[in-house]
């Protein structure tokens, strides 16, 4: 089963939220069965923007949201896993109610009975004891919590997950608890899902293909061991040096020189040639053409560099 995002989706896409206009534009992601695409980029990048939008939070302005639909026409069902475990978690619900909501509503199990043996079923998946259903959210820590979010989420049999910076609120000790036992749920449940962080080393361990956007587009995805090992976009070479191995509690949000643009308002030509130490006189005009590569990955570079060496033979920043 593919999930295909058509050509072209989310096309001049724009969005006012709290913290204003983010624009998303010309995204297109394929995520096949029982696989996880990695959405990496800096804070302010459009990540959530696209997360909230395949997940029907938010309404697209315009262009599409396509899913590959069953042979009964069903589109397939979704669960989200949230940055912030202490406000999705309801506090006046005990954890049963908690997860048995999505169980309820999909009606996947009749009869109370087995609403709870399935809770206690998922509240032991998810490293917690069926004894913690009785609870309330404000008796667990954060890492807890996001277990808890994790069992609901579970609870729903989501055909597709989407993972929006599931561990970038928790502590370092913790964020490694929590990853580890995504990374068994991912292999034991064969999910199918999107992950999204701004941390490279976390998307290295958790997905097959990995995403990476700037100021809202997409400017190169590939096989994550392919984006590794030889990535074609200057912006990806820049992330990977600035995401030192297995640091996955690092937490800086711009971790690359020079100041993120306002999304709102985007530089003209490449969006990214206010920060690249390649650009030229045609990034500054023209919006870069989208190419394939061997490996089955995808770029947006006026260039064709090889960039499978550091950064340190890059020639020095203009910007
Ligand atoms: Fe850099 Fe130009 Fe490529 Fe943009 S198109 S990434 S500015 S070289
Ligand atoms: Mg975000």
């Amino acid at each position: 089963k593919i999930y295909r995002r058509s050509q072209g989706f989310l096309e001049r896409l724009k969005k006012a939220d709290a913290s204003g206009t983010k624009a998303v534009s010309d995204v297109s992601l394929t995520v096949r069965h029982g696989e996880t695409m990695g959405l990496v980029g800096e804070s302010g990048c459009g990540k959530s923007t696209l997360a909230r939008l395949v997940s029907g939070l938010m309404e697209p302005t315009a262009g599409e949201i396509a899913f590959r639909r069953d042979a009964a026409g069903r589109t397939p069902r979704l669960q989200m896993i949230f940055q912030d475990p202490y406000s999705s978690l309801n506090g006046r619900w005990t954890i049963e109610d908690i997860v048995a909501e999505p169980i309820r509503v999909h009606r996947l199990r009749q009869g109370r009975a087995a609403i709870r043996a399935r809770v206690d079923e998922l509240l032991t998946q998810v490293g917690l004891s069926p004894a913690d259903a009785e609870k309330y959210p404000q008796e667990f820590s954060g890492g807890q919590r996001q277990r808890i979010c994790i069992a609901r989420a579970l609870a729903g049999e989501p055909e597709f997950l989407i993972l929006d910076e599931p561990t970038s609120a928790l502590d370092v000790s913790v964020q490694a608890q929590i990853l580890n036992l995504l990374r068994d749920l991912q292999k034991n449940l064969s999910l199918t899902s999107l992950f999204i962080t701004h941390n490279l080393s976390v998307v290295r361990i958790m997905a097959d293909r990995i995403g990476v956007m700037y100021l809202g587009e997409l400017v190169e995805e590939a096989p994550s061991e392919e984006l590794f090992r030889r990535p074609h976009h200057p912006y990806t070479r820049l992330l990977i040096d600035a995401a030192p191995d297995m640091d996955i509690g690092d937490r800086s949000l711009h971790p690359i020189a020079g100041e993120l643009p306002n999304p709102a308002f985007p530089p003209r030509g490449c969006r990214f040639h206010t920060r690249c130490p390649f650009a030229g006189d045609v990034c500054r005009t023209t919006a870069p053409p989208q190419k394939t590569t061997e490996a089955g990955g995808m770029f947006r570079c006026h260039l064709d560099l090889d960039l499978s060496n550091a950064s340190a033979n890059m020639p020095a920043s203009k910007a």
